[in-house]
């Protein structure tokens, strides 16, 4: 994979396409911002990290959340409320309504994700600090802290140990859909964190969550929906009538037609899912201009999918 970005020079498009990015103003997100806490994102081939020390004895190490993505036209991803606080959650409500409906697809997309978060190093670039790593749970956070039994012995060790822990190999292959994690394992020989200033930058995981209100969350579901719904006589789902794409239909027309320069282009230079994460990730404020207008008009073509069909 051939990263295209500068590294010293000003590139007037790129500012350009950053600065449009921000007017364009995505959804909510289930992390709070912060400009001192960059997120990690794995890389195609072998990743090396060091996962840090929880922040004090009543934290540990990892924190799992769970969270509906793609939520409404602005992709937001929210919390998920009866998961995470066990309060009502409008969003597991409309996935119960779907599976009863017997609409499986639709409810499996809105049922929420498991993540496991860590605050982590980056041995690549240790220069950036400490990240936030929000791993697919199953696949990686899971084998991730499993690394902390040995099997043999059945201790348990703390790989987080700034002196005498390990660092942790993941090794990713493919891109978006066809992403395979091929192993979480850890590194042969125990290491040292060189710089422990870095324990003062990690803080309690609940600091980070961003919970939204029942009513935000069904709002933004909703989306800025069309009139479409008072059409509809299925009186079952009033209270959602759809999920809109977010967008007009004119642009809709407009993006579904004009698809011939797709060809060759359809991946995601960074290994995100190409069009599902449009917008969602650090780095697609870089991305090379052609490529993130086709990735956009996935996008919209992926929502105005799953609109059509509720
Ligand atoms: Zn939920």
């Amino acid at each position: 994979m051939v990263k295209n970005k500068a590294k010293t020079n000003f590139n007037p498009d790129r500012i350009k396409d950053r600065i449009e990015s921000v007017d364009r103003a995505t959804g909510y997100y289930h992390i709070e911002k912060n400009d001192d806490l960059k997120s990690y994102r794995m890389i195609e081939g072998d990743n090396f990290i060091r996962v840090l020390p929880a922040y004090d004895a009543e934290h540990d190490m990892a924190l799992d959340i769970h969270v509906h993505y793609g939520v409404g036209g602005d992709k937001s991803s929210f919390l998920c409320l009866k998961k995470m606080k066990d309060e009502d959650c409008p969003i597991c409500e409309q996935a119960l309504k779907y599976q009863q409906a017997g609409k499986e697809e639709e409810a499996k997309r809105l049922r929420p994700a498991r993540r496991t978060l860590f605050f982590i190093l980056d041995r690549e670039k240790e220069d950036e600090g400490v990240k936030l790593f929000e791993a697919p749970t199953a696949s990686v956070g899971d084998p991730l802290i499993s690394l902390c039994l040995n099997r043999r012995t059945r201790k348990i060790i703390d790989i987080t140990d700034i002196n005498v822990g390990y660092d942790v190999i993941i090794v990713r292959k493919g891109t978006g859909m066809t992403t395979k994690y091929k192993s979480v394992t850890l590194d042969q020989t125990p290491s040292k964190l060189d710089d422990e200033s870095l324990l003062d930058d990690i803080l309690p995981f609940e600091n980070l969550l961003h919970y939204e209100s029942y009513e935000t969350m069904k709002a933004e579901f909703l989306g800025k929906a069309t009139r479409k719904d008072e059409e509809k006589t299925n009186e079952s789902e009033d209270d959602f009538p759809e999920i809109d794409t977010g967008e007009t239909n004119d642009e809709n027309k407009e993006d579904l037609s004009d698809q011939d320069d797709k060809e060759n282009n359809d991946s995601c230079p960074e290994g995100f899912a190409f069009g599902e994460d449009y917008d969602d990730e650090e780095e697609c404020a870089d991305c090379e201009k052609e490529t993130r207008k086709l990735c956009r008009k996935e996008h919209r073509a992926i929502n105005k999918k799953f609109a059509d069909k509720l």
